[in-house]
């Protein structure tokens, strides 16, 4: 991939136990010192995060997650200690050795293609997608992928059916059902495909199998590019609370992957299905959403439009396009090809 955060700190190997007794405590020291600076920066939130275990916290604050780790150079031999902050847009790193602090700032590596659907009108099953969904994969040299069918119950029919699609595009698919641990699969794939189905049952799965932190994170360090189609794309943004899905099954929480930080709404429609047709629309939902005191801003994906992810940059691609559904609940048109990158301010 073209990306490569820590490329620094990915030279060295983690030994552990490599610092001296009076160079620990000042480690240690250092640690509590870089804890506190992060702490400051993040008063303003009134949950702290220190570990992304403690995902209520998780949500809230700007420190996405945070770790630590004595490292020992490979070629100069020289130990360090490593604080890596993970921050919504950014990861930090702080490297201390015995004669400098070098600090990092790395952009988001992110890379992901958010498919409103896997069907779009007068297109058989995402052809409307093959031209970018290829190129996506080509310029990260990247020719196998792993299928989560987790939204649908048929693994392996589902997986067949992209599969019959995407292995003649020359990408090899594979079914991460198939792999008897499916968290080591994602930590050696390049690319995985979410596809779409019940996106309640789809998140539910997704925790159970301790994916979502995982995902989150290789696709943030620029190890894991994603492909997400409607339930799929809902359970990469920050929470579930605006798919159209039927609430069939608990997830232990509506909070998703957080590729982006705002909500998607696939298969948008923005036409009242008839006049006879009393219940509520699909903007009033949507506002309804937006009442809520934890709402972010709502961008609904029409049939056809796909979200492209490239770092810091967002764009609409695709054949058709977006409704951007503001804090304030005013509504704005994308059409094809607008840059949505403002999203991740909001
Ligand atoms: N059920 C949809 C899908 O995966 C998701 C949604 O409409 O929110 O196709």
């Amino acid at each position: 991939m073209h990306c490569k955060p820590h490329s620094q700190l990915r030279k060295s190997q983690i030994t552990g136990n490599n610092i001296s007794g009076s160079s620990r405590i000042r480690s240690k020291a250092l640690h509590y010192l870089i804890v506190l600076f992060f702490v400051v920066i993040n008063s303003w939130s009134a949950h702290v995060c220190i570990s992304s275990q403690n995902r209520a916290s998780f949500s809230k604050s700007p420190i996405n997650s945070v770790k630590n780790s004595h490292i020992r150079h490979s070629t100069t031999g020289e130990s360090s200690y490593v604080f890596v902050a993970s921050l919504r847009r950014h990861t930090i790193a702080v490297s201390v050795t015995k004669k400098h602090i070098s600090i990092f700032l790395r952009m988001s590596c992110r890379q992901a293609l958010l498919l409103s659907s896997s069907n779009c009108h007068g297109y058989s099953l995402l052809e409307f997608a093959k031209e970018e969904i290829c190129l996506f994969l080509k310029k990260n040299a990247v020719n196998e992928i792993i299928f989560v069918p987790y939204a649908q119950n048929d693994f392996n029919g589902y997986t067949h059916k992209i599969k019959s699609v995407i292995d003649p595009w020359g990408y090899k698919v594979t079914g991460l059902h198939t792999y008897p641990d499916p968290a080591n699969a994602v930590m050696s794939s390049k690319a995985i495909f979410v596809g779409g189905g019940n996106t309640f049952m789809l998140l539910k799965r997704l925790y159970e199998a301790n994916l979502v932190n995982l995902i989150k994170s290789r696709v943030f360090e620029g190890h894991l590019l994603y492909i997400g189609s409607s339930a799929g794309t809902n359970v990469a943004t920050k929470s579930i609370h605006t798919t159209n899905d039927m609430p069939i099954i608990y997830p232990p929480s509506f909070e998703a992957i957080g590729i982006v930080p705002f909500n998607i709404n696939p298969h948008y429609i923005d036409i009242v299905e008839s006049v006879t047709h009393k219940g509520e629309t699909r903007d009033q939902r949507i506002i309804e959403y937006l009442d809520m005191p934890h709402a972010a801003p709502v961008l609904g994906l029409k049939e056809g439009a796909i979200l492209n992810v490239n770092g810091n940059t967002l764009k609409i691609t695709g054949v058709a396009g977006a409704v951007i559904f503001n804090k304030d609940k005013t509504k704005t048109e994308v059409p094809v090809g607008t840059d949505v990158s403002f999203l991740l301010n909001e």
